[in-house]
């Protein structure tokens, strides 16, 4: 599977003049940010500044009223667009991690893999074994989700987007749900992801992370893009005010 037309492992994104309003309400008033091919840029902001609204708009869960958006050099804004395989090529974690609680580990990693890419049983299972030891989860397969730690539950959902074979992952404040003491194994997840070279666009209140993870930060507000940079600059040398305020009141 390495053809011409086979895109890269892990894909550039770009959004450029992305609008969206829910009725009257303009939630996203232009916002433009890209990610290199095996970036990290971690996206924060207060709450309602419209970062998860963005993250689902990449993800195809909502569709912008104006703007456009490409993965891998494919805009999957286009109407045109094939709205299956751009789904596909973005893995999401979300901060509810919403596995089936009556699937075992295993087997909630292969639904997907199963319903949507058609792998057989076995070629799927393979797949989520490979993922699961990546996440320190290879000795939990066949347990179910209740026996499980909210940060395990976490490694378990970040094991099943990777098993789609994603070229860009998408989290959505992912740590935010978990006891404090499970934070620190998903974030070196996270990490670990990053120096394989994922491509990942991260909303996350975990400022340290975004300082030596991170290789862009950009700080949303009020539905725009206030400032973006390297993560040492905007995190420890915020040149706008909006953005030394919020980070005052988080660091
Ligand atoms: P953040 O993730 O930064 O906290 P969100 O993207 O969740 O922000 O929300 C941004 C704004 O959009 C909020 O004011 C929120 O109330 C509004 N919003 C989000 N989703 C919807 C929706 N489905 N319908 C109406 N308003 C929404
Ligand atoms: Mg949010």
């Amino acid at each position: 599977m390495s053809d011409a037309s086979t895109p890269a492992p892990h894909a550039s994104a770009s959004i450029r003049g992305l609008h969206k309003s829910y009725g009257p309400v303009e939630v996203l008033k232009g916002i433009d940010l890209e990610v290199a091919a095996g970036e990290v840029v971690c996206l924060i902001g207060p709450s309602g500044s419209g970062k998860s609204t963005l993250l689902r708009c990449v993800n195809l869960l909502e569709s912008p009223q104006r703007g456009t958006i490409e993965v891998a050099g494919h805009e999957v804004t286009d109407p045109e667009a094939d709205l299956d395989l751009a789904r596909r090529s973005v893995g999401m974690v979300f901060q509810q991690f919403n596995l089936f609680p009556h699937l075992t580990v295993l087997e909630n990693c292969n639904v997907a893999q199963r319903k949507v890419l058609k792998r057989s049983r076995a070629e799927a299972s393979e797949t989520s074994r490979r993922n699961l030891e990546l996440v320190g989860l290879a000795d939990k397969t066949d347990r179910y989700p209740d026996q499980l730690s909210g940060g395990q539950q976490q490694r378990v959902a970040i094991a099943r987007a990777l098993s789609m074979d994603p070229q860009l992952m998408l989290f959505d404040e992912p740590t935010s749900a978990l006891d404090p003491e499970t934070v620190g194994d998903v974030l070196a997840v996270m990490r670990s992801l990053a120096e394989r070279g994922m491509t990942m666009l991260v909303v996350t209140h975990e400022m340290a992370f975004a300082r030596d993870v991170a290789d862009r930060v950009a700080f949303m507000d009020g539905g725009v893009v206030v400032e973006e940079g390297p993560a040492a600059e905007v995190i420890g040398a915020p040149q706008q005010e909006r953005t030394q305020r919020f980070l005052s009141r988080v660091l």
